[in-house]
């Protein structure tokens, strides 16, 4: 067994750090007060190579492995969970499964604008009415002109508004529900319209949007075989969900770092706060629970590159991970005491954007039935876990 990082991982992690220090930290707090996406920095990061980090070379991505990918996911998030969250869905939930499920025909004509970063993808699994259960969903596809007649509404769409290339779920057989009868379609930005945005309590760099589609697409833009989209989407939620557990460390550790230096420097009763063991444990706890959450991301990130079963462990990974950022950033508010509490320092956007990792990619409650399933050895999911 070998904790460490190997030279190229430990490469990664200290140019995304490095770049997260100075194109993204300065700007973070700005962009979430101005709910700016910040459209530029993915310019940046695909010159990089963070566009597509796990993508294979030949591909137009950088080549590391999937460790390395959640280490840069871990850094923006750190930065930004917003940038973060961008990244991961364009990486884990659209890129990776083109990449998986694609022809070679598909690969190579939509997954090198990608990886390089001139398209930035979106994953449009989610409805109005299908949510954790997203095999309810309604979206249609229908056989049209020797294509598809994809009609339908989505909803919580990440990065709808900028992204060039949509992995969209679609109803193919209207006879068999749930699961069955879901296909995959690649479409184009100017195959869906974009018909709102949220307003969220955080994640404000952003953008999660509701989309329409009324669209004849060609019969090769179906991925995978007909019927096999829900096995798709299931797929690349395995893998997507080691990414989130991945962006709630980074969101921990940034409130982590500003809550540590605050108790070396804040003085009540004439000392400082890190003197009271009440802090000491706060600050143990905090950087036990981040450990044990990077370990967790670490050995789910280790068993999907080995082409190992990473369902369960990805699933308590977010599940462990999330469930932590939520509790230690408000614990990271609680040791700035009032200041945690303003917009002075940052730990209050870190609180908010942290909750987002218990909901998407699966709840807790969604992660608490894959890892309970999995242990009781049921195979067949009951709840499909958008
Ligand atoms: C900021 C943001 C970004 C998102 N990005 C995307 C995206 O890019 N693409 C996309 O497709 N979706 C996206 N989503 C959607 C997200 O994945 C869903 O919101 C999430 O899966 C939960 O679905 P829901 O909101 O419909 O909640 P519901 O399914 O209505 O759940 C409501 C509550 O009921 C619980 N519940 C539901 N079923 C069960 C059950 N069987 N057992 C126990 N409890 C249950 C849930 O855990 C939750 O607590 C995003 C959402 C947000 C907020």
């Amino acid at each position: 067994m070998d904790f460490d990082l190997s030279p190229e991982q430990k490469e990664i992690q200290a140019l995304t750090r490095d770049f997260v220090r100075a194109e993204i930290e300065p700007h973070a707090t700005e962009w979430d007060r101005e709910h700016h996406f910040p459209r530029e920095v993915y310019a940046k990061l695909a010159e990089l190579g963070l566009m597509g980090t796990c993508v294979p070379e030949e591909y137009g991505g950088a080549g590391a492995d999937f460790l390395a990918y959640m280490l840069v996911l871990e850094e923006l998030s750190r930065g930004d969970a917003g940038v973060g969250v961008t990244v991961a869905v364009h990486t884990s939930a659209v890129t990776l499964p083109l990449l998986l499920f694609g022809t070679d025909e598909q690969r190579s004509r939509f997954v090198p604008p990608l990886a390089r970063g001139e398209l930035i993808g979106a994953f449009a699994l989610t409805e109005a009415e299908a949510g954790s259960d997203a095999a309810a969903l309604r979206t249609s596809a229908t056989r049209e002109d020797g294509g598809w007649r994809i009609s339908g509404a989505k909803q919580f769409i990440s990065t709808a508004e900028y992204a060039g290339t949509f992995l969209l779920f679609a109803r193919t057989d209207p006879d068999t529900p749930g699961a069955g009868g879901i296909s995959a379609f690649i479409l184009d930005a100017d195959q869906v319209r974009v018909t709102g945005r949220e307003e969220k309590l955080g994640l404000n760099s952003s953008t999660t949007n509701s989309i329409a589609v009324d669209s004849l697409v060609d019969a090769d833009r179906l991925l995978h075989d007909e019927g096999k989209g829900f096995h798709v989407a299931m797929a690349t939620l395995d893998g997507g969900r080691i990414g989130i557990a991945a962006q709630a460390v980074g969101i921990t550790q940034a409130a982590y770092d500003v809550a540590r230096e605050y108790a070396k420097e804040r003085h009540a009763f004439g000392q400082p706060i890190a003197k009271f063991q009440a802090i000491q444990f706060k600050l143990a706890d905090m950087a036990t629970e981040i450990e044990a959450a990077r370990l967790l991301v670490h050995r789910a990130a280790w068993l999907k590159q080995n082409d190992l079963p990473h369902t369960e462990t990805g699933a308590k990974a977010k599940l462990f991970a999330s469930e932590m950022a939520r509790r230690q950033t408000g614990e990271a508010i609680q040791i700035l005491g009032g200041y945690g509490y303003t917009k002075e320092f940052p730990v209050e956007r870190y609180y908010r954007d942290a909750k987002i990792t218990e909901i998407y990619e699966g709840t807790s409650e969604i992660q608490r039935l894959v890892i309970a399933r999995s242990v009781l050895g049921l195979a067949e999911r009951a709840v499909s876990a958008s």
